[in-house]
């Protein structure tokens, strides 16, 4: 087999284009790949389709995958039709996309491990530009967001997460059925649910959102509300456990003071008892046998899980009238101001429990997008933080072709 065509049929490529020469260049480990096309070939407009006269021609070159450890370009003389609507235009050729200086099959190679790698090691280890990097994950990201299907959609999960070291905040919005992000608004107040809300109306009809699952959050609770007054509002375990988890640590932080046996136990008491080591087991036991409050508060949490194990929705409202009496009754602040919030959005926790809904999908994604964080560490640009989450977390279709 010849060179050419050896090069041909690795590139895919079909009539009327045709490998015309190669360059191979061993002291600058580069590969030149010259492209053709048959004479008194016909194009057709980008346009309209038509098939449309030569008009001229226009010198291009793109990257493409590497020939072993060979940098490899791919370069042509690109046909401009003349059609008679559209006048004067560049034809699509099939191994690339129309302004990029890039074969499809490197880019879907940049996208594939832009998944495991940072940015800017892709960038050194290609030997590209790190802006090139970005405006290739932007072009796929963006198309795939675009085309993202959201019939079905009626279950809706909320976060928001702390960006630039906790000093403003992105709100998520996931498809919970899905598990994944399907939208991001910058900030965190309730007007995020109305712009949340216009982007949804371009796909689906908004109003089909039957639920939101939150933390008690009153701009989000306001924001649901106002934006999406058929859906039920829902407060599911994950987040109530974390609030606990919470109110745990503040008792454990002002008894410490007092007690300095609680001094690193801090991630103990966010373990449920089967997960604790047989050490933190022995020292929670020396704990509680002081009867501290925050052995206490840790046994409040625990009887809080059991509630989203009880299916009747009759018995569920009991044990969280129970449950409300014994934290109102426990003499620590903490518990007691949980258990008022608990009480007083009771409906949303048994809406979580009759619908069986949980944002705890939601917790791996956030890991996902935290390891996106640090990929996009130092951008100041908020656009390429925002593909970086869809890109991790939003289960687009991307381009395979390598
Ligand atoms: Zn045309």
């Amino acid at each position: 087999m010849e060179d050419k065509e050896l090069i041909q049929i690795t590139l895919g490529l079909l009539s009327p284009w045709f490998v015309k020469d190669i360059d191979l260049n061993t002291s600058k480990r580069r590969m030149d790949i010259y492209l053709d096309f048959s004479k008194g070939t016909k194009f057709s407009c980008p346009v309209c389709n038509k098939l449309s006269e030569l008009h001229d021609t226009k010198k291009k070159v793109w990257r493409h995958l590497d020939f072993f450890h060979y940098e490899t370009y791919l370069h042509a003389r690109v046909p401009r039709t003349k059609c008679n609507e559209h006048g004067v235009k560049l034809v699509n050729v099939p191994w690339t996309r129309q302004n990029t200086g890039f074969t499809l099959f490197f880019e879907a190679l940049i996208v594939a491990i832009s998944k495991e790698m940072t940015v800017s090691a892709i960038a050194e280890m290609i030997n590209i530009h790190e802006d090139s990097v970005w405006r290739i994950l932007t072009h796929y990201v963006n198309k795939a967001a675009a085309k993202m299907d959201l019939s079905g959609l009626d279950t809706i999960g909320v976060d928001e997460i702390s960006v630039k070291k906790g000093h403003s905040y992105v709100t998520l919005f996931y498809d919970l059925n899905k598990s994944r992000i399907i939208h991001i608004e910058n900030g965190k107040k309730r007007s995020v649910f109305k712009k949340f809300r216009e982007y949804l109306s371009k796909k689906i009809d908004p109003d089909n959102i039957k639920y939101i699952s939150m933390d008690m959050y009153p701009a989000f609770k306001g924001g649901a509300r106002e934006y999406f007054p058929n859906a039920k509002i829902v407060y599911d375990k994950f987040h109530i456990v974390k609030m606990m988890n919470d109110a745990i640590d503040k008792v454990r932080r002002s008894e410490y003071q007092s007690n300095k046996d609680l001094g690193k136990t801090r991630f103990m008491w966010l373990k449920n008892p089967e997960n604790l080591s047989d050490r933190e087991i022995a020292k929670i036991q020396s704990i509680k046998d002081l009867d501290t409050k925050t052995a206490k508060a840790y046994k409040f949490k625990l009887a809080l899980q059991r509630l989203w194990e009880i299916k009747n929705m009759d018995v569920a409202r009991e044990y969280i009238e129970k449950w409300h009496y014994w934290g109102t009754h426990s003499n620590i602040k903490e518990v007691i101001t949980l258990a008022k919030m608990i009480k007083r959005n009771s409906h949303g926790i048994l809406e979580s429990i009759k619908g069986n809904i949980s944002n705890g999908v939601v917790e791996g994604l956030n890991n996902k997008i935290k390891t996106a964080f640090k990929r996009s560490y130092g951008l100041k640009t908020e656009v390429y933080r925002n593909k970086m989450i869809f890109l991790m977390a939003g289960k687009l279709s991307l381009p395979t072709r390598c």
